[in-house]
This record gives C-alpha cells, structure tokens and sequence, in this order.
C-alpha cells in the first residue's frame, strides 16, 4: 500500500509525533487531535480494518492500546477514556490501515465528539506525547 498515509508514517516518509513503537504496532498523536492525549494506536504492516488483523497483530493491538490508555490516565487523569474504531466510509473513516482513537474523555464532554478537527494545537503534540511517552517508561520500569 505504497499511498496509504499510516503505511508512510510508519515508515517515516511522514513525520509524526510518536507515542509508542514495538515489533508490530505503533501509537502516534493524531494531528486531528483536539483533546490533549488523543492517540491512534495502529499496525505496522498494513491491514486495512479489524478484519483483516492477524492473531499476533491483534494481540499486540489490545496490548499497546491497554498500555497507552494506563500511561495517559497517568498523565492527564481524565475522568474517561473512549475507545474508537470505524470501519468503512459509511461509518466516517478517512484512513484505511487499521487503527484505534484513545480519547480522553473529561466530565462536560458529553456524548458527541467533533472530529477531526480543524485547527489541532500541533504546537502542543510533543508535550502530550512526553508525558506519556514518561508514563509508559516509568510503568516499564515497574
Ligand atoms: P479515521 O477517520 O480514518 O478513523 O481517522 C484517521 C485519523 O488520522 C484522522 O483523525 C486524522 O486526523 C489522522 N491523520 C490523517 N493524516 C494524518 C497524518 O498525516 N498524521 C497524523 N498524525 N494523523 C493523521
Ligand atoms: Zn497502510
């Protein structure tokens, strides 16, 4: 999938603010983003949806995602976590190379979440991915 943009992040033909990285998945800051901590979980060898995971990418999937999700709560202690995965165009994905939204949530967002947006603070993205990126070290660690 040589024009698929996550294909590219991954391979680091465009930049992203990264939040995590193992054999098979990487966490980056989307750039959608309006909540501080919004992250995309995804494959790094392509696979267009949730179907299309194999058993080892779906583990790790869960894995990243569950590691993520506790690193952010450290960070940002939101009052919640939504996790996000759209299939298909009918249900408003733009990016077709599986991947999950972390989004904080916090008390008076309500049900209805804008996004993408249009106007992300990208000057803000290295300083939520640091603190995360902290938290997962320090749980590491541990
Ligand atoms: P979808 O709507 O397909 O579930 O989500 C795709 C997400 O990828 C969007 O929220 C969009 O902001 C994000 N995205 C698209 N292109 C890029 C990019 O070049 N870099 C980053 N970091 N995120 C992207
Ligand atoms: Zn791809």
């Amino acid at each position: 999938m040589s024009d698929c943009v996550f294909c590219k992040i991954i391979a680091g033909q465009i930049p992203s603010t990264r939040v995590h990285e193992d054999e098979h998945t990487l966490a980056f800051m989307d750039i959608g983003q309006v909540n501080p901590g919004h992250v995309l979980v995804t494959v790094k060898k392509h696979a267009d949806n949730l179907y299309a995971l194999d058993e080892v990418q779906a583990a790790a999937v869960a894995r990243t995602s569950v590691r993520v999700a506790r690193a952010i709560r450290d960070a940002y202690a939101p009052a919640g976590l939504s996790v996000y995965q759209a299939n298909g165009q009918a249900a408003g994905q733009t990016v077709f190379h599986y991947h999950a939204h972390l989004v904080p949530r916090h008390a008076d967002d309500g049900m209805a979440l804008s996004w993408p947006v249009k106007n992300p603070p990208r000057e803000k993205l290295e300083e939520y991915a640091g603190k995360i990126r902290a938290g997962l070290a320090k749980r590491s660690l541990a």
